[in-house]
């Protein structure tokens, strides 16, 4: 029984205190593992996924694209004029928008399956399996508009509001390398997007 899967017996006849006493020492032991897995992979300030949780699961991505034999986008998103942003209105209002941004970002994104990972300091990155270069660019335009929508005031943008670039990319569309080359295809794109002026969506 141990063997598959089980932590624990109890023998009969069985003792309500032992019993109560055994469970609760097995949900102590769950809900503490759960909650350091959870401080691991789950970046403090957005909420969101981290980068080393993103190094865990790119594999799996990966795999399970290959294995669908269906398109996986990737889009890696950069707030524009965040250096003067944070210059003008100092580091804490600078998290807290992040904190917003991650929030629109998050709300864009509907499918189970996707994922958003703080990856630097104020870059994102979207995993959207089963989708395609034109789900990937809709989407990329969706969350443009929401950003613009959310009016987040940014004193020292052209713009006088936040604003984002996006670069995209598809696996394997775009590259017959790995997961990891349409990474950075989808970075080289998001420079593209900042070369182009900014606020935009390339790829
Ligand atoms: P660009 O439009 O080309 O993206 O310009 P930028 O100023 O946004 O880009 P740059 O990469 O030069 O600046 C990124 C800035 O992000 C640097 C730093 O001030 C800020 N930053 C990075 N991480 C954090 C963070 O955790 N909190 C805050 N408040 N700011 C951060
Ligand atoms: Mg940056
Ligand atoms: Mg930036």
């Amino acid at each position: 029984m141990l063997g598959s899967g089980g932590v624990d017996f109890v023998n009969k006849p069985v003792r309500q205190e032992e019993l109560n006493h055994r469970v609760r020492a097995h949900l102590t032991h769950k809900f503490q593992t759960d909650l350091l897995l959870k401080l691991t992979y789950i970046d403090k300030l957005t909420g969101l996924y981290n980068r080393h949780y993103l190094a865990e699961e790119l594999m799996k991505f990966e795999r399970q694209a290959m294995r669908s034999g269906l398109e996986l986008s990737v889009l890696m998103m950069d707030i524009d004029w965040f250096k003067p942003y944070n210059d003008s209105l100092g580091h804490l209002q600078g998290d807290i928008c992040l904190q917003q941004v991650a929030d629109v970002i998050s709300g864009c994104l509907h499918r189970p399956a996707d994922a958003v990972f703080r990856f630097g300091g104020e870059e994102f990155l979207c995993l959207l399996p089963d989708t395609n270069i034109h789900g990937a660019k809709h989407l990329a335009e969706t969350m443009n508009k929401a950003i613009a929508d959310a009016a987040i005031a940014h004193p020292t943008s052209p713009l006088g509001r936040v604003s984002v670039s996006i670069g995209l990319s598809c696996y394997p569309e775009n590259t017959k390398q790995s997961l990891q080359a349409t990474i950075k295809a989808a970075d080289a794109a998001l420079y593209q997007a900042k070369q182009g002026g900014r606020n935009q969506v390339c790829g």
